[in-house]
């Protein structure tokens, strides 16, 4: 490892000690900057790197509530305010057991370079909980937004701080925060985004990621004068981005024929239709069950405990949650033929599977760049309501392509090597830095 990184990492695990994905999120950063910033002297003598890693302001509050047989529960609940540079705070909030303070900065810090990307003016945080929404009736999810609400809503506003939905925060959640939110400080405002449409939403929000990630894969295909028709995809996960991934892939072409959730993984060679996916919505949105029943409905293989990295495609589209593709299944995808990878998700790929990617030469678009088209949209949602007006669905459907194309042609700029090869996780860092660290400079010491 270059020795500037070697000690820039030693500092950062020093000062943030246990924070694993960060540490990886961060690492992964460094790698692209550090050789960048030593030929730009100004951002070094700045520290604007060194401020980058720590958060502006990190919240950290009680959540209690009352279950439905009356019991009081009690969960940890975060809002990273990780960079305010070009923009107001703006990242999902995630609700999963999992959730902690290292897990939620790395999502935090990815966000500040993802939403630079879109050219829109977002800063960037992340929050959540470890409540789990899983297996809890509608009453109790919505007790616990509230109170969830009651807190969060002292740090927020919309020219503060503008979080969305990530896992296991989609429209009914949203519903409930920002009903809470607006009772409390009596006020209709774009605070949060993934709204209804009817009070404020965006048309393609709920669409947006999943389609960004295969706009973006289709960019990504054009630079070899290829493209998604007549291809294989395996996507896991089978949440919002997943469905919508699906989706888009399916419309330009494409077969899609994985899907997954936490317990284990569908293959259907056919491929998942239209009328497919509308069951896997209803599954998912509406009856929350799990992907087994679709092999149960539709005849085909579910393998229990395993992810979609096995099957043969062209191209993988990592949908889930961090770290669900490492070395063994790279190999195997790059084995099996698969030469793009788009993820959906954020830090997908952990850094082994990253190596082989790039030492395979394959089109690699790295979340940050791939899965920017939710965060894009949920901009577009803000103008919108600081409009005071909806944009049709092919209006927002054609700026969110527009987007996608930018990012990409960003990552071409700072990411083609002498010998042609794009690296898109360098380009996407270097694209998404400059802006930023452009103007912490020019806002001084803060
Ligand atoms: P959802 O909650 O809608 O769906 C998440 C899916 O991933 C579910 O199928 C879930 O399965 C699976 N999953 C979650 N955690 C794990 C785990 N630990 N192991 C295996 N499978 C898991 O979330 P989203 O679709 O919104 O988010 C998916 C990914 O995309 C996340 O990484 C998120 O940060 C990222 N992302 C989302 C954006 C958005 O706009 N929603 C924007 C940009 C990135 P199960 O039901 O069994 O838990």
């Amino acid at each position: 490892m270059d020795p500037r990184v070697e000690k820039f990492m030693a500092e950062v695990k020093a000062k943030n000690p246990g924070e694993n994905e960060f540490h990886q999120a961060v690492m992964e950063v460094a790698e692209s900057i550090i050789p960048f910033i030593e030929e730009n002297p100004k951002y070094k003598h700045g520290k604007i790197l060194e401020r980058m890693v720590e958060p502006e302001r990190v919240i950290l509050f009680r959540v209690p509530w009352v279950d439905d047989k009356g019991e009081v529960q009690i969960n940890k609940a975060y809002r990273i305010e990780m960079n305010s540079a070009i923009g107001p705070y703006k990242g999902g909030l995630r609700f999963h057991p999992t959730v902690n303070l290292g897990i939620l900065k790395f999502l935090a810090y990815e966000q500040v370079f993802k939403n630079s990307l879109t050219t829109l003016p977002m800063g960037g945080g992340k929050g959540g909980s470890n409540f789990d929404p899983k297996g809890k009736s509608d009453n109790e999810v919505m007790r616990f937004c509230q109170s969830f609400m009651t807190e969060l809503s002292r740090h927020i506003g919309p020219n503060t701080d503008v979080p969305a939905g990530d896992i296991g925060v989609g429209g009914r959640e949203i519903g409930y925060l920002f009903g809470q939110y607006k009772r409390i400080r009596n006020e209709f405002t774009g605070v949060l985004t993934g709204k209804g449409l009817e009070w404020g939403g965006s048309l393609i929000r709920p669409e947006a990621t999943g389609y960004g990630a295969v706009y973006f894969a289709e960019e990504m295909l054009k630079t070899r004068k290829d493209s998604m028709k007549g291809k294989i995809v395996a996507i896991s996960g089978s949440g919002n981005v997943a469905q919508y991934a699906t989706e888009k892939a399916t419309m330009l072409g494409a077969k899609v024929v994985t899907l997954s959730d936490s317990s284990g993984f569908i293959y259907d060679p056919n491929g998942i239709d239209n009328e497919r996916l509308d069951f896997v919505m209803n599954l998912k949105n509406i009856k929350r069950g799990r992907i087994k029943e679709y092999a149960d409905k539709f005849g085909v293989e579910y393998y229990e405990g395993k992810r979609p990295w096995e099957v043969k495609c062209d191209i993988a589209m990592p949908c889930a949650t961090q770290n669900e593709v490492n070395k063994e299944d790279a190999e195997t995808l790059i084995k099996n033929g698969c030469f793009v990878v788009s993820e959906g998700a954020n830090m997908p790929s952990d850094p082994d599977a990253i190596e082989v990617y790039l030492d395979n030469k394959i089109l690699y678009g790295l979340g940050k760049a791939a899965n920017a088209g939710g965060v894009a949209v949920s901009g577009l949602e803000m103008s919108q309501n600081s409009l005071r007006l909806s944009w049709t669905r092919e209006e927002v459907d054609q700026r969110l392509q527009t987007i996608m194309k930018d990012i990409h042609k960003t990552c071409l700029k700072y990411g083609t090597e002498d010998n042609g090869f794009i690296n898109y996780p360098k380009g996407a860092n270097i694209g998404g830095f400059v802006k930023v660290a452009d103007s912490m400079l020019a806002q001084g010491i803060v």
